[in-house]
């Protein structure tokens, strides 16, 4: 298991559970197969939501509306920041990220434990709306695999990825600030050490719920 228990101070924890459903934040640099880690835990844990994110950038290949990303134009997304629709929103790589407040509110309103893939940026921003976040940092190897993770994607210019390892390298500067921090060297390991992180808080909660209606 290489994920590692991390309580700063700035995280009260012991706070009472504010919502029904838990929200789980997921930081990462890209290539650092943030991605496939999501997906694996979406798989094995059905009825976690996963919290689509709206972006101004251009699709990549093989990405679909709606599944991967709401594309939007900038008007748009401007537009939703003045009329307050965003739980957080944040530029990334010269393009707008966010994360529907609507969402977010319905879903653990109903009980629902939500996932979001989200920046540090963005995470600020959650943990000072919804206190409770579990927030997780997944960590490549290295840089050297994290830049030959991005060179066979083949999705980004050369220009971009060295932006991107340069971005990578602060990002990983705020893994401390991180509840849990997994590294994804090995894929299965990464992956039972995601859902074993998912599951302790899943049952965390259906204990309070218990609790509280006795
Ligand atoms: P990409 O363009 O590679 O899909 O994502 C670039 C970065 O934007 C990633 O670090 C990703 O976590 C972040 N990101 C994606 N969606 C959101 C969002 O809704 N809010 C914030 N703050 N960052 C996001």
């Amino acid at each position: 298991m290489n994920d590692q228990e991390i309580s700063p101070s700035c995280l009260n924890h012991k706070e009472k559970l504010s919502h029904n459903g838990n929200l789980f934040i997921i930081t990462a640099p890209s290539g650092a197969g943030k991605t496939t880690l999501c997906k694996a835990v979406l798989d094995r844990i059905p009825d976690m939501l996963y919290s689509v994110s709206y972006t101004t950038r251009k699709p990549r290949k093989g990405e679909q509306n709606e599944i991967d990303y709401y594309f939007i134009t900038e008007d748009d997304f401007k537009n939703r920041i003045k009329n307050g629709k965003w739980a957080e929103w944040a530029k990334v790589y010269g393009n707008y990220y966010g994360t529907s407040s609507e969402f977010i509110d319905k879903g653990l309103a109903s009980g629902s434990d939500i996932l979001l893939d989200i920046d540090f940026q963005g995470t600020l921003q959650i943990l000072d709306r919804y206190h409770d976040s579990i927030t997780i940092f997944i960590m490549p190897p290295s840089l050297d695999i994290l830049k030959l993770r991005l060179e066979s994607r083949g999705t980004d210019s050369k220009h971009v990825i060295s932006r991107r390892i340069e971005v990578a390298n602060k990002e990983m500067e705020n893994k401390d600030f991180y509840r849990h921090v997994v590294i994804n060297d090995n894929l299965s390991v990464a992956v039972a050490d995601l859902i074993s992180i998912v599951e302790k808080y899943r049952t965390q909660v259906s204990h309070t719920s218990i609790q509280q209606k006795l």
